[in-house]
């Protein structure tokens, strides 16, 4: 999958300028807006030129504050957040983003911030790209996460209720029998595409594609803890779950 998005990606970057003059409005991606954070002005130059010229609409920030309050008054489509920042470093504001949004986030760390990458995820980020890297590989990460989000642009403000369980992706908000619950983002995201195939085995591997993105090296194993996190919170008795049901040796099943 990487490797034709990056070829995409390169074709989609050859054929910017006609974008330019509206002859590529249909491409789903046309116009979207980034908000892209690095306080070193070269590399946000850098980001800012290329994002521009595969045809995104760009908004930029050069400190944490700044992020944050420009992720909720520019509502963008993706953010491209640098861990290394000044008053509020990345993994804070990732964590200050995800309090109200579930726009998807692409981290930027150093090959010496190994731990940075696994707290980012822990804390929502969707991704995470290592500096120095290849901007044609940058671009086709950009273009993969606003193209997974697209599928479900149109139900994304949709809530789901199912018996005395209701999920609103819109507010990131959680009630369980009339009561206002609070989930971790991967919670959220785990619950959320458990409900939507409520009835039916989600396996393992589904939910750590869907919940965690095609590149996370994790193990299935990181699907069991947030399950049993995720019991605790909604279950009325979490050890005899009614809700989520383990359907042994494949996975996982929502009944309302
Ligand atoms: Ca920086």
């Amino acid at each position: 999958m990487a490797r034709s998005t990056t070829a995409q990606s390169q074709n989609f970057m050859s054929t910017s300028l006609e974008s330019k003059r509206g002859t590529f409005n249909k491409h789903p991606d046309f116009n979207k807006k980034i908000l892209v954070v690095e306080d070193e002005a070269a590399m946000l130059q850098t980001l800012r030129y290329n994002l521009e010229r595969s045809g995104y609409n760009v908004v930029t920030a050069g400190d944490g504050r700044t992020a944050v309050a420009m992720a909720q008054r520019e509502q963008p489509d993706l953010v491209v957040l640098d861990v290394m920042l000044p008053v509020l470093d990345g993994i804070e504001v990732c964590k200050e983003i995800r309090k109200s949004s579930s726009v998807p986030i692409i981290m930027l760390t150093a090959k010496d911030q190994e731990i940075d990458k696994v707290i980012a995820l822990e804390l929502g980020a969707d991704d995470y790209v290592t500096k120095p890297f290849a901007l044609h590989e940058f671009l086709a990460r950009v273009k993969a996460r606003l193209r997974r989000r697209n599928p479900l642009a149109q139900d994304r403000d949709r809530a789901i209720a199912l018996g005395d369980i209701v999920l609103d992706p819109a507010r990131q908000h959680l009630t369980v029998r009339g009561k206002d619950v609070s989930l971790a983002p991967k919670e959220f995201a785990l619950l959320r595409v458990l409900m939507e195939n409520a009835g039916r085995v989600v396996t393992r591997q589904t939910l750590l594609d869907k919940v965690w993105g095609y590149d996370f090296e994790g193990e299935q194993q990181t699907v069991s803890v947030h399950v049993r996190w995720l019991r605790e919170k909604i279950e009325q008795d979490s050890r005899n779950p009614r809700h989520i049901i383990t359907v042994r040796s494949r996975g996982y099943l929502f009944k309302e």
